[in-house]
């Protein structure tokens, strides 16, 4: 028989963890969706579950000296009107689900969950946050890149939890997040864009640009955004075609009852040539 746990304490919670026997549940808002059953019936669960939204010791939004550090069981709601929140996550929070999800929603869940159109992973990769996990006997600080290695795949183990995630303070003079789903609100990403810059005296500093639902996980490549740094914004937009030639080869959607991959690639192009154009 499936066992329910809900610890007070992240102590608890790691002893219960240390074995291997269960799951971290955050919000419920994927995994009750994943388990749910046909028949009106209470959702079909075959892990023990550990009820990890109660501990008030995994909500918190802190300054560090180089990076904020958000608790995993922060929700959604909290860090879209928290001031520390970065401006671009928050413009992704604000598009993502509905008040009511994401009262009890985390980025931890959204980031476990590993899903190609998880939104909130599109300004993850691009701020370069490093994921903090906790074991019983160990710490852990992975890059998102590295924690997630295909759709609904991670290395986080079954003693681990997401502790908290932590995002490099950067600053950029420009940047886009473009969602296209199926209606303004309340859906789920059939492609995703978000491109930043910071230039000075004319100069492209920094380039980052990803893709969110047209890859077995979020895109971003550093290669390509290297080439492209510290030239004028006037060389960059001459440039254009040769960017879209780049990004042409990394983009290999899917076709899924959300959309096609014909759409979901030629949307995603678009979306990059728009943000070079208009910078
Ligand atoms: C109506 C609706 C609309 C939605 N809209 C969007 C949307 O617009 N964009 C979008 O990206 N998503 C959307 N979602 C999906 C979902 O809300 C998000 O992915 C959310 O961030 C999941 O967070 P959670 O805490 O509810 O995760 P949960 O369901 O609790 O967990 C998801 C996964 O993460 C693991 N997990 C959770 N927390 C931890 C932790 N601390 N450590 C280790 N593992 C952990 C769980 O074991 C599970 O595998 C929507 C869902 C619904 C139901």
């Amino acid at each position: 028989m499936v066992k329910q746990v809900i610890p007070k304490s992240l102590d608890e919670a790691l002893d219960y963890l240390y074995d291997g026997y269960y799951q971290v549940i955050g919000g419920g808002t994927d995994l009750m969706v994943q388990k749910r059953s046909t028949a009106e019936t209470p959702p079909h669960f075959t892990n023990n579950l550990l009820y990890a939204f109660n501990l008030d010791e995994l909500k918190f939004v802190r300054n560090s000296e180089h990076c904020l550090h958000i608790g995993s069981m922060t929700s959604l709601e909290t860090l879209l009107h928290h001031d520390e929140t970065p401006s671009m996550l928050r413009e992704v929070i604000l598009e993502m689900a509905s008040p009511a999800i994401r009262n009890v929603a985390t980025l931890s869940g959204n980031i476990a969950n590993a899903s190609p159109a998880g939104d909130s992973l599109v300004p993850l990769y691009l701020l370069d946050a490093q994921i903090v996990l906790l074991s019983k006997n160990q710490f852990r600080h992975i890059p998102i890149e590295k924690l997630i290695v295909g759709p609904r795949k991670t290395v986080i183990r079954n003693d681990e939890i997401i502790k908290d995630i932590a995002i490099p303070k950067l600053e950029f003079t420009k940047y886009k997040w473009t969602k296209v789903g199926g209606r303004l609100a309340d859906a789920i990403s059939k492609v995703s864009f978000l491109g930043a810059v910071h230039i000075e005296n004319d100069q492209v500093l920094d380039l980052r640009i990803a893709f969110g639902a047209v890859y077995k996980t979020v895109i971003r490549n550093r290669e390509i955004e290297k080439i492209f740094r510290n030239m004028s914004v006037q060389e960059l937009k001459n440039r254009k075609d040769e960017i879209i030639s780049h990004y042409e080869l990394c983009i290999l959607p899917i076709d899924d009852q959300r959309s096609n991959k014909e759409y979901r690639k030629k949307v995603a192009l678009n979306m990059l040539s728009d943000f070079i154009m208009n910078l």
